[in-house]
């Protein structure tokens, strides 16, 4: 059994479980406040809090862990991140208050106090700039410290951006972009379960991949086939069928961007394609 710490709450754990749910890897949990939970023959999945999965996976309590590239960085433990998972995405910024003035971190003056509960990054990333600063540690809601007079500037993560407005700051600098990644001990030795937790990231993988994918069908005239290859590039190139009784047309099948779809469809019905037909994919390996 190989164990995969999954975060137990927040804006990682839903998606973390969607994904595992769509690669065919159902979290089946033991009870609605389970600590742990069955995902396939192979897998045991343990629910911890975002900010101490890279603890237990650089540890060895968890074979792999799921969660965000800020707290992988700020944990700054020994680990190998095997994929970018791509949701959970938000970047970790300095910000300061509207009226401070404060436009750029040469701007921020000595000594300030910058509220974060990312220290050692924040830390870091002064150094780096040559900025003397003073941090504050808080373990949320940084945000507020500006107006509790306990800090001149703040380290935060941002998605949006709306926290920021609404508390009269805005940002002045990135420090790191982040997004949910599958990680591992950097000293991991097992090969087999290094091939086990590179299947599984393949599946993920194909899942994610195919998010951002259609199905598309359409019987199209035979004599418009070289303009719809210029509008169904595909993966390889349309997969062109013959249909039965039909020799005026035949079916095209080819994967598109699902961003596309709009576009293709409407440039298909110009083409004189019938019966289009757009369907989801549930993985794709190309
Ligand atoms: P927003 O208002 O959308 O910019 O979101 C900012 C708030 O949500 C802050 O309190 C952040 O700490 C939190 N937040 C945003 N994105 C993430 C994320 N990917 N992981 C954890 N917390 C986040």
């Amino acid at each position: 059994m190989l164990r995969i710490a999954l975060p137990n709450k927040g804006r990682l754990a839903d998606e973390a479980r969607e994904l595992f749910t769509d690669a065919g890897l159902d979290i089946r949990a033991r009870g609605e406040r389970a600590l742990t939970a069955s995902l396939g023959d192979i897998f045991e999945a343990i629910f911890v809090r975002a900010q101490d999965i890279p603890e237990f996976v650089a540890d060895g309590a968890a074979d792999a862990g799921i969660t965000g590239a800020d707290l992988v960085a700020e944990s700054d433990r020994e680990l190998e991140t095997l994929a970018d998972l791509g949701f959970g995405r938000c970047r970790l910024a300095v910000a300061a208050t509207d009226e401070s003035g404060i436009v750029e971190v040469r701007s921020i003056p000595a000594g300030a106090r910058v509220a974060t509960s990312f220290p050692r990054l924040t830390q870091a990333f002064f150094a780096a700039a040559n900025q003397r600063i003073e941090v504050v540690p808080v373990s949320g809601a940084a945000e507020i410290a500006p107006h509790l007079g306990i800090a001149d500037v703040i380290v935060d993560l941002v998605s949006t951006g709306s926290t920021l407005r609404v508390n009269g700051l805005h940002e002045v600098a990135t420090v790191l972009e982040s997004s949910a990644r599958m990680v591992v001990a950097a000293n991991r030795t097992c090969a087999e379960s290094a091939r086990a937790l590179d299947d599984l990231v393949a599946a993920l993988q194909s899942v994610l991949r195919a998010r951002t994918q259609r199905y598309l069908m359409a019987n199209v005239p035979r004599s418009r086939l070289a303009d719809v290859r210029r509008v169904l590039p595909g993966l390889n190139g349309p997969t062109v069928v013959d249909i039965m009784n039909s020799g005026r047309h035949v079916a095209v099948h080819a994967v598109v961007p699902a961003a596309e779809v709009y576009r293709i469809v409407g440039e298909l019905k110009s083409l004189e394609a019938e019966g289009i037909l757009v369907t989801r994919i549930e993985r794709l390996m190309p």
